[in-house]
C-alpha cells in the first residue's frame, strides 16, 4: 500500500498512486513498507528480469503477465547494445551509463515504462477517462516523456520548458517529436517557475472539473509520480551485480554511489535500493552551483529563496527539489505531520529541520557541489587521464566524488551515475575539452560531429540528424498563462 508524505492519506493501491501522480490534497505517494530483496537471487539474470523482480513487490495489483510485458522494453532493442545499462570501468571507479535509451538521457530508464504502468493503473483504478499528462522539464524529462507517450491511445501530453533554459539539442529534440497527442510549451521563466505553475494546475479544482466534463483527468510524468521513481531503483541493483561480476566488489561488500542531483528522484531511488537491502555504503549527492541541498546537509536549513543560476548542467538547475520531501519523510521517522508543517505553502520553500532529523540525513548522504569552471576542468582532466568523456552533469558528480575522496579517503568501490550522453551537451563538453570558444567549430549541430571526431565516440542514434528533422515550433506562455492555454487546448 501507499501513503502520503504529509500524513493526509494512506492505504492507497499502487494503481491509485500512479494514476493520481501526487496526493490530491498535497504530498507525495510513498510505499508504506519498503520490501526487501536479496541481491544474490538476481545473479545471472538479464536487466529485464532484474526489473521484474524489483518491480513486482511494489505493484501487487499488477498481474505477472502484464508486468512481464511492460519490462520487455529493456530487452527489445529500445536501449542500445547488448547491455542496456553498462557499468564501465574508469580508473578505479565505475561509471553507470544510464543514457543508452532513445533520448540519450537517463530519464528514458523510467519514461519508457511509465506510459504502460499508467495505462494499466487506469484500468485497475476503474478509470476510463483519457489522461492528460503535464510535464515541467529542465530539459531531459521533456523529450523522454514525449517519446514515451507519443501516439498513445487515450493519452495527451503537454511539456513545459523554461525558454532559454535548455540546451539547443534538448529544445530541438522536443520540437521535432512526432505524434498527434504531443504539445510543447516554452514558458517565460526558469524551471522552478515552470514546475510551480504546473503544480498549481494540479491543485486547481476548477480546471479539474472542466476537464472532467471532457472525460479527461490529469496525471504527472515528473518524478513526483511513483511510477517514475520506481523503475529507477532497478539500475542500482544492476550496477551492484555488475560490480560483483567484474570483481570490483567482493560479494556482500559495500558499493558507494554518486548521483548528480536536481529533483532528487535518482538519488531517492538509490536510497530505496539501499533500504531494500542492497549493500550500498555512502550515497553521495552532487549539485551544481544551485547548491540548495548542499547547504541543507550542512545546516538543516532548506532555503530555496535564493539566486537561481543557469548553468551548463541545466537538468540540475533546480532549487525546489521535489523528491527531497520523500527523503525527509523517511529521515524524520515517517512523520507526516512534521512534513506537512515544513512544506506548508506559507513557508515558500524555506524551513529548518530538527537536529535529530538532520543527523539522520547527514549519516545517510554526503553532499557536495561543483561550479562551472570546476565542471569544465573536470571534463578536460578526466578525458586526459581516462580517455572518458563526461557530460557536464556527470562531470559535476565526478568532481564531487574527487572532493569526497580527498575529504574522507574512503576506498570503497564507487559508482558514478552517468545521466546523459556527452553529445547532448556537445558544445559545453567541447569548451571543456578544447578550452576554445564555440566559434571554432560552428553551431551546436557541427559541435556533435566535431565532438565525435575529437573523441572517436559515436553520436547516439537519437541525436543524429536532429537539425534536419522538421520542427513544430513550441507554443509560448507566461507562467501565469498556462492555465488559460490548457483551457484553450482541451476544454
Ligand atoms: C534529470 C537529470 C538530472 C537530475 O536527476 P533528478 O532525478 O532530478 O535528481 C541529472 N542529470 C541529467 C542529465 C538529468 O537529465
Amino acid at each position: 500500500m501507499y501513503e502520503s508524505t504529509r500524513g493526509n492519506l494512506s492505504g492507497q493501491r499502487a494503481s491509485q498512486a500512479i494514476t493520481l501522480g501526487m496526493v490530491p490534497s498535497g504530498g507525495l505517494f510513498v510505499p508504506s513498507t519498503v520490501p526487501t530483496l536479496n541481491w544474490q537471487d538476481l545473479q545471472g539474470l538479464t536487466y529485464r528480469d532484474v526489473a521484474m523482480r524489483v518491480l513486482t513487490p511494489y505493484l501487487p495489483d499488477f498481474s505477472e503477465a502484464v508486468l512481464s510485458k511492460i519490462v520487455n522494453v529493456y530487452a527489445d532493442g529500445t536501449f542500445d547494445g547488448p547491455n542496456p545499462v553498462p557499468l564501465v570501468s574508469v580508473g578505479n571507479f565505475g561509471v553507470l551509463e544510464l543514457w543508452h535509451g532513445p533520448t540519450a538521457a537517463f530519464k528514458d530508464m523510467a519514461l519508457q515504462v511509465l506510459p504502460d504502468l499508467l495505462k494499466v493503473s487506469l484500468k485497475l483504478f476503474n478509470r476510463d477517462e483519457d489522461v492528460l499528462i503535464l510535464v515541467a522539464t529542465s530539459g531531459d524529462t521533456g523529450k523522454a516523456a514525449l517519446e514515451g507517450f507519443k501516439n498513445r491511445e487515450g493519452m495527451h501530453i503537454v511539456v513545459f520548458y523554461p525558454e532559454g533554459g535548455v540546451s539547443p539539442v534538448q529544445e530541438r529534440q522536443m520540437t521535432t517529436t512526432e505524434g498527434a497527442n504531443t504539445h510543447v510549451v516554452a514558458v517565460n521563466g526558469n524551471f522552478d517557475e515552470c514546475q510551480t505553475a504546473v503544480k498549481r494546475i494540479f491543485a486547481s479544482k476548477a480546471l479539474k472539473e472542466q476537464l472532467q466534463e471532457k472525460d479527461l483527468i490529469f496525471s504527472s510524468a515528473n518524478s513526483i509520480n511513483w511510477g517514475r521513481l520506481l523503475p529507477q531503483i532497478v539500475y542500482y541493483f544492476w550496477a551492484y551485480l555488475q560490480a560483483v561480476e567484474q570483481g570490483k566488489v567482493t560479494p556482500g561488500g559495500k558499493m558507494n554511489v554518486v548521483v548528480p542531483t536536481g529533483n532528487f528522484g535518482n538519488l531517492q531511488a538509490a536510497y530505496y535500493a539501499k533500504r531494500m537491502g542492497l549493500p550500498i555504503g555512502r550515497i553521495i549527492c552532487a549539485s551544481n552551483k544551485n547548491n540548495v541541498l548542499v547547504d541543507f546537509f550542512a545546516t538543516g536549513v532548506y532555503q530555496s529563496q535564493r539566486d537561481f543560476f543557469q548553468t551548463i548542467s541545466p537538468s540540475m538547475d533546480i532549487l525546489i527539489s521535489s523528491n527531497f520531501e520523500r527523503f525527509l519523510y523517511e529521515m524524520s521517522g515517517r512523520n507526516g505531520d512534521q512534513i506537512q508543517i515544513w512544506y506548508d505553502a506559507n513557508n515558500q520553500g524555506t524551513f529548518t529541520v530538527d537536529p535529530v532529523t538532520l543527523k539522520q540525513c547527514q549519516d545517510t548522504v554526503y553532499a557536495g557541489w561543483a561550479d562551472e569552471e570546476e565542471t569544465l576542468e573536470t571534463i578536460s582532466r578526466s578525458y586526459k587521464t581516462y580517455q572518458y568523456v563526461f557530460d557536464p552533469h556527470t562531470a559535476v558528480a565526478m568532481k564531487v566524488y574527487e572532493d569526497y575522496l580527498s575529504a574522507t579517503n574512503d576506498q570503497t568501490f564507487t559508482v558514478i551515475a552517468s545521466t546523459a550522453s556527452p553529445f547532448k551537451f556537445a558544445s559545453n563538453v567541447l569548451i571543456g575539452l578544447e578550452g576554445k570558444k564555440q566559434e571554432s567549430w560552428g553551431d551546436e549541430w557541427k559541435a556533435l560531429d566535431y565532438l565525435s571526431q575529437v573523441t572517436g565516440w559515436k553520436i547516439p542514434i537519437g541525436l543524429q540528424g536532429l537539425d534536419k528533422k522538421p520542427a513544430k515550433p513550441a507554443d509560448t506562455s507566461e507562467p501565469e498563462g498556462i492555465m488559460e492555454l490548457l483551457q484553450k487546448m482541451f476544454t
